[in-house]
């Protein structure tokens, strides 16, 4: 049966996320988005708060990744249900604080699904050394592969006790930071899907370099970096699950794994921006109600504002059903896909109207509804495109069908 239900230490987490977001983040998102970096300091504030659970298994000192299915105090699973809250409520105060998080971000999965255990040591376990925020990165986009990701043309060639790599990945998540980055490659383009292989390429490896940095629509205060692989030999032990994983053949449906844990995530993200806007829209509404002779001249708007308010409930109740099946265990592609294709479409529609609601004048006066309105429309592109969604969506409703 659905369950939302949170233990009232995770209440508690939430409240203090709030508050952090509300006091601290808040009044440097403007700032941050000019400059484009958000200020060490509140970074090293969010690590040392304990916001950043280092996304490292329990078993490695780390807080949980959602992927291990960990239990609460209660022996109830709900790593990830905690997560789409937090996220929500971190997207509220500012959603390009998400990707400023030290931890392995979208690399976890990958490492926690295909590596040994001594890979998960190695690579998962250095989040969890207190002495210093640190980052992971997920390279799979291509320039000539996004959403079809089955075209990846990286390619990972044999070459004694190592790989030899040769490609361009763009547009990575805190490529330029990271300490190592999970760079998807073919050791045989002949064989598609199933020549998929994943590699740990760690900062430094001769032969791996950082590109260029993006200059993007949104998110200014994320970095978004190109990577160019030329000749790259990392050892065959940075291959994600050794030997066994080699024959295996299971590179791109552990790919695509990632996303049943990190759609719910980043649907969340969307839903604490569209939530955001609302409230700024409520705000306005109500000082206009409140002004008696204006009261039926601004109905409408509290019509409008009552449709967003639906919206942004109904995708919220998406979300948390796609996160409490990942808790579960319960296979939950289609959900995931579902809370991330409507999460991302609600919410640019909610920050549409907030700024249409406060008008003109309010959104040249209110420059963060402005600056959420810029943040939204990558939620639609990144971890598979709504269109990308839809196709997941219609495979697993009309699997039965054996031409689709
Ligand atoms: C800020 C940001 C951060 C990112 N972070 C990462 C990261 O950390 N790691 C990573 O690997 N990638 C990352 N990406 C890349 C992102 O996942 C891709 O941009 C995304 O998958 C879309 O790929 P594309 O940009 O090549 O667009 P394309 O795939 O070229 O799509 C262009 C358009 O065509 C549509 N389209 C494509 N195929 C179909 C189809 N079959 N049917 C219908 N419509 C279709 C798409 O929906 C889209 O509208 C990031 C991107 C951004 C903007």
């Amino acid at each position: 049966m659905l369950d939302f239900t949170l233990p009232t230490a995770h209440e508690k987490i939430r409240e203090l996320i709030h508050w952090f977001g509300e006091n601290r983040i808040r009044p440097v998102s403007l700032k941050a988005d000019h400059e484009r970096r958000f200020p060490d300091d509140v970074i090293e504030e969010v690590w040392r708060l304990g916001l950043a659970s280092g996304g490292a298994p329990k078993e490695l000192g780390g807080e949980g990744d959602g992927v291990g299915g960990e239990r609460d105090k209660r022996g109830k699973k709900s790593t990830n249900r905690m997560a789409v809250m937090a996220s929500e409520e971190i997207a509220w105060s500012d959603p390009s604080l998400i990707l400023n998080i030290p931890g392995p971000g979208l690399g976890g999965p990958p490492v926690r699904f295909m590596g040994t255990p001594e890979q998960q040591k190695r690579f998962l376990g250095i989040f969890t050394d207190p002495e210093k925020p640190r980052f992971g990165a997920y390279g799979l986009t291509e320039p000539g592969a996004g959403s079809d990701v089955a075209g990846i043309s990286t390619t990972a060639t044999r070459d004694g006790a190592h790989y030899v790599l040769n490609g361009v990945k763009c547009y990575i998540s805190n490529g330029a930071r990271a300490e190592w980055v999970v760079i998807f490659a073919t050791v045989d383009k002949a064989l598609g899907r199933a020549g998929h292989r994943a590699f740990v390429v760690e900062k430094g490896t001769p032969g791996f370099r950082v590109g260029r940095i993006e200059d993007k629509m949104g998110l200014h205060a994320t970095e978004t970096a190109e990577l160019v692989l030329e000749e790259c030999r990392v050892h065959r032990d940075n291959l994600l699950g050794g030997e066994e994983q080699y024959q295996s053949k299971e590179g791109f449906v552990t790919a695509m794994k990632t996303f049943d844990y990190s759609r719910p995530m980043v649907a969340s993200m969307a839903v604490g921006i569209a939530r955001a806007a609302f409230e700024r829209a409520q705000g306005v509404v109500r000082e206009r109600l409140s002004r008696s002779s204006a009261g039926r001249r601004h109905a409408a708007l509290a019509a409008k504002l009552s449709d967003m308010a639906r919206l942004v409930d109904a995708a919220r109740t998406m979300v948390w059903r796609a996160a409490w099946m990942a808790d579960e265990g319960i296979p939950n592609t289609k959900e995931a896909s579902m809370a991330k294709a409507y999460a991302a479409q609600i919410a640019m529609g909610v920050c549409s109207d907030a700024i249409q609601i406060v008008g003109a004048t309010g959104a040249d006066e209110d420059f963060l509804l402005e600056k959420w309105f810029r943040d939204i429309k990558v939620f639609d592109i990144f971890e598979g495109t709504g269109q990308a969604q839809r196709i997941v969506i219609s495979k697993r409703i009309l699997q039965h069908l054996r031409s689709f």
